[in-house]
């Protein structure tokens, strides 16, 4: 059994690791896919002191400094099913997919999240080429360039509002005949001049050179006609899913938008069980957040370790 025991190995879990480890507690990650989202990126320019790196790279320095201390690294795991102990201080069990099981004194519930995908043709062609899904990541590379921003809940319309400071017009668009983004954030976006709102719209197609996206294709719905744009970027704004399906059926406390909820120092509603980085309320889903989360979820096991 574990100490401390990860479920998830993005830059949350391997920084939980790295801080449990230096403990010298018996530490393990768990995790599907070792690296998490970074490994889905290109260019990087926000992790701070680190001008520029790739997500290939990224996620090859988190598990060359994860290496660095006896750390049980488990990759291709898929945790199915937590159960927590049921005595104070006992052992937490983690079911996976595989058949295996693991246990451990602390956990920390760190397996991120995932963009809602519009599922449209050309999408996954254009990922990283003009397709993009984190303004705070990618909005500088669009800088002066024309760019549609799909979804007008309050993230598509902050990325809007965002972006509109960043490149020359901003396109927004939404499915229904409303934005659904909270009045303040509407009037913020009426009132710039370079973003222009078309709604009852719904993307059929991104469309592209072969190399970078060129435009899109949108079903104006109440017509039924079809319409091009032409774009040198696509942010898709439509949700960003918590990978907590495994965890319906647990006692851990989750968000209406299934996040984990956790107190001041990352733990759960569930003693002795943590959560860190994307998976979790924390607003504002980034690397270095993720990075400062999972530390704190690690010293926050390892100080309620000490006191059992
Ligand atoms: P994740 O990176 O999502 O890692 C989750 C881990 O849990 C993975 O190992 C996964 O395999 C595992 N997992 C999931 N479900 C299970 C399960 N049931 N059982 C076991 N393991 C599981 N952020 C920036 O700061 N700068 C950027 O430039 C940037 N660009 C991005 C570009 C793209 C295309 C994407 C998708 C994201 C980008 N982000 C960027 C966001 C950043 O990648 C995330 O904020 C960060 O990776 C979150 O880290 P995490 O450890 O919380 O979760």
């Amino acid at each position: 059994a574990f100490d401390l025991l990860t479920v998830g190995g993005g830059p949350a879990g391997a920084s939980a690791a790295v801080y449990a480890a230096r403990k010298g507690i018996r530490t393990g990650v768990a995790s599907e896919r070792f690296g998490g989202q970074v490994l889905d990126t290109m260019g990087i320019e926000n992790l701070i002191s680190v001008p520029y790196t790739e997500g290939p790279k990224l996620a090859a320095a988190l598990e060359e400094h994860v290496k660095q201390y006896d750390v049980e690294i488990m990759d291709l795991q898929r945790a199915t099913e937590l159960v927590p102990s049921t005595e104070p201080g006992g052992e937490h069990e983690v079911r996976f997919a595989s058949g295996a099981s693991l246990k451990s004194r602390t956990l920390v519930l760190s397996t991120g999240a995932r963009w809602r995908e519009m599922n449209v043709p050309g999408e996954a062609e254009y990922r990283n080429k003009g397709v993009a899904y984190c303004p705070h990541c990618d909005g500088p590379l669009f800088k002066g360039k024309r760019v549609a921003v799909i979804g007008g809940g309050n993230s598509g319309v902050e990325a809007a509002i965002d972006l509109s400071g960043l490149v020359k017009e901003v396109i927004l668009i939404e499915f229904m005949d409303e934005l659904r983004a909270d009045e303040v954030l509407q009037k913020k976006l009426a009132s710039l001049p370079n973003v222009e709102i078309i709604k009852g719209a719904r993307t059929t197609q991104v469309n592209g050179d072969g190399a970078r996206v060129s435009g899109l294709t949108y079903e104006e719905r109440a017509s039924g006609e079809l319409r091009d744009l032409e774009l040198e970027g696509i942010f898709v704004q439509i949700g960003l899913v918590p990978n907590t399906e495994w965890l319906r059926d647990s006692s851990i406390e989750l968000s209406g938008h299934g996040e984990i909820i956790t107190d001041e120092r990352g733990m759960t509603s569930v003693p002795g069980i943590f959560a860190a980085g994307d998976v979790t309320t924390v607003p504002y889903k980034q690397i270095v957040i993720s990075l400062g989360e999972g530390s704190r979820a690690a010293l926050g096991a390892f100080d309620y370790l000490i006191r059992q």
